[in-house]
């Protein structure tokens, strides 16, 4: 198991909890707890029927005829924009949420870039009545209005956070910060980042996206395998709960895509394991972008969901040990893909996923392989981005 979370948290040199004194406890607790319940059949079957009733799931395997004509091969859609909430977090937020209730805990924190984890945080606190704290950066708190309506609507508070690029890093900052100051509440992280149990635990909630594609495989083609898994990575949940199943068989293709922003070379990226270097961030030593003083770059990507300065660990290793392949998309070529894919099979997809479609340009299919890009959400969040862009793409 190359590719399984050590006792420690570690995957290979990458992963840990380096968190301040007073997080010690939170942290201590929270393992405790998963130990405890996450693979009781109680919360199994809790987790599973809300995540087939509510959630909507199993997300389907759509085959896109149109898509695969253009880039003459096979090419699968996992679904999650079909998931209530409009994307893949919706399944670890409910995860955590089940977890915090057997731990007595009755308010929630969460940080959010493009408001998705905000939302589907603020939807499972709605639904299990917990009080939600969500911190959001300024500038995306601007660029995605729609979804902090829905969260102010769904009842939780929205607090901006204003340092540094006012994006999802430093949201991040505020949500560790009022953590450690509030250790009585229980913090949903979005990713598969943050200190040891984080990055596995939300490996484990959001891994029911390659289960679903193993069966799904199975039925459709007689076999659990795809040639290829592509997805984009932010802090890299979508691309984690895609790849978990994968990950030992090595003859099944893991593709990331980061957000390349402006161009790698452009100093406005988002491109960690191109421009990153090994220190810690938010609690686990993996890649991030940093100067020589070990100061944080500001990250810039077009797409709030993939505007953060770091991977998580896993993905790291992955990186490190080559098991996935890493690609990047810019700006514009994401808007390419939008636009798209919007035309080619009437699904308007999330700015963030549109970044994983812009990957199929750059890859020498064959016509016979089997091609599984994980379409992490919807469009609805990013029209009036795409408002703006129209003439020049469509
Ligand atoms: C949050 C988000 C992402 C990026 O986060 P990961 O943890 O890397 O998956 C990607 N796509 C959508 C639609 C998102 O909301």
């Amino acid at each position: 198991m190359k590719y399984e979370v050590d006792e420690r948290g570690f995957y290979g040199e990458f992963g840990g909890a380096f968190i301040p004194e007073l997080l010690h406890h939170n942290c201590e607790e929270l393992s405790q707890a998963l130990k405890q319940y996450a693979d009781t059949k109680a919360f199994k079957d809790e987790f599973n029927l809300l995540l087939k009733d509510y959630v909507g799931r199993p997300s389907p395997l759509y085959f896109a005829p149109n898509l695969s004509k253009k880039y003459k091969t096979n090419i699968l859609l996992k679904r999650e924009d079909l998931n209530h909430t409009g994307a893949h977090k919706i399944n670890n937020a409910i995860g955590q949420a089940l977890l915090a209730k057997r731990m007595g805990k009755t308010k929630i924190i969460a940080e959010t870039g493009a408001g998705q984890h905000g939302v589907a945080t603020a939807t499972v606190c709605a639904l299990m009545g917990l009080e939600c704290i969500v911190f959001m950066g300024e500038i995306d708190i601007a660029r995605q209005a729609p979804n902090v309506a829905r969260m102010k609507m769904l009842g939780a508070e929205v607090v901006p956070a204003t340092s540094g690029s006012k994006t999802l890093k430093d949201a991040t900052n505020e949500a560790i910060r009022y953590w450690i100051n509030h250790p009585e509440t229980f913090y949903i992280i979005g990713s598969v980042v943050g200190p040891h149990p984080y990055p596995a635990m939300v490996t484990k909630f959001q891994a029911i996206i390659s289960e679903e594609i193993k069966t799904q495989m199975k039925e459709k083609y007689g076999k659990e395998n795809p040639d290829y898994v592509i997805a984009c990575v932010g802090g890299g949940s979508n691309a984690a709960g895609a790849f978990y199943h994968f990950l030992e068989e090595e003859n099944v293709k893991l593709i990331t895509v980061e957000a390349a922003g402006l161009g790698v070379e452009s100093g406005e990226t988002a491109a960690t394991t191109i421009k990153g270097t090994e220190g810690i961030i938010h609690g686990s030593r993996t890649l991030l972008m940093q100067d020589k003083d070990g100061q944080i770059v500001e990250p810039y990507s077009i797409s709030a969901g993939l505007d953060y300065p770091g991977v998580g660990p896993l993905h790291a290793h992955l990186f490190k040990t080559r098991r996935a392949k890493f690609l990047n998309a810019t700006d514009d070529e994401a808007l390419k893909a939008a636009f798209m894919l919007t035309k080619e099979e009437g699904i308007i997809p999330a700015l963030e996923s549109s970044h994983a479609l812009a990957a199929l340009e750059k890859i020498d299919f064959k016509p016979q392989d089997i091609v599984i890009l994980n379409l992490s959400g919807r469009g609805d969040k990013d029209l009036e981005t795409y408002m703006k862009v129209s003439e020049k793409y469509s």
